[in-house]
């Protein structure tokens, strides 16, 4: 079976109303965290920009959370802007909802795929993994690591989901020779 990779080379945009010039693009490049300490509660913000003002959008992570609460080596991560911390975060799904942004994963990822893929018997065998949760479309995905156009796709590749409904969940499909 042949592995097939799907990984971000970068954060993606969120796409998130700015209040002071209505851009829906926000970045979270070399974003850092703000932590507030009140007593023996925390608050912990994300902190995106706007892509076109700059204008600074804090993302509640944490409200009025007791200290004792936090892993010591999370809240360290939060202290010193962890990079892996703020993906983790930022991608998290209920961030996203409780602060309403989505993603926009436009060339934020790519599929590592082998090229020899020619040279295995009929069927072919591949499993499609992702290393990230970027939400994609099976049917595109597969035409494009191809290079098959979406008619020989709908002919030739047997799919044990939707090729047409997007997903970030791992899954395998069949390829069967030309005829
Ligand atoms: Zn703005």
């Amino acid at each position: 079976m042949l592995p097939w990779v799907v990984r971000r080379t970068r954060l993606p945009l969120l796409s998130l109303r700015c209040v002071d010039c209505g851009s829906e693009s926000a970045i979270a490049g070399e974003s850092r965290f703000r932590v507030n300490a009140n007593g023996k509660l925390l608050h912990v913000w994300l902190l995106v920009r706007c892509v076109s003002c700059d204008r600074t959008n804090k993302l509640a992570v944490h409200e009025r959370a007791p200290v004792s609460s936090f892993d010591p080596a999370v809240l360290h991560g939060y202290h010193v802007n962890d990079p892996e911390l703020v993906a983790s975060r930022l991608l998290d799904p209920w961030l996203a909802r409780r602060n309403r942004y989505t993603l926009d994963w436009t060339g934020a990822w790519r599929l590592d795929a082998p090229s020899e893929w020619i040279d295995e018997g009929w069927p072919v065998q591949v499993r499609v993994a992702f290393e990230d949760p970027v939400p994609v479309r099976p049917g595109r995905l597969v035409a494009h690591g191809l290079g098959l156009s979406r008619n020989d796709v709908l002919r030739r590749v047997k799919c044990d989901i939707s090729l047409r409904r997007p997903t970030s969940a791992d899954f395998t499909f069949m390829v069967m020779a030309e005829r």
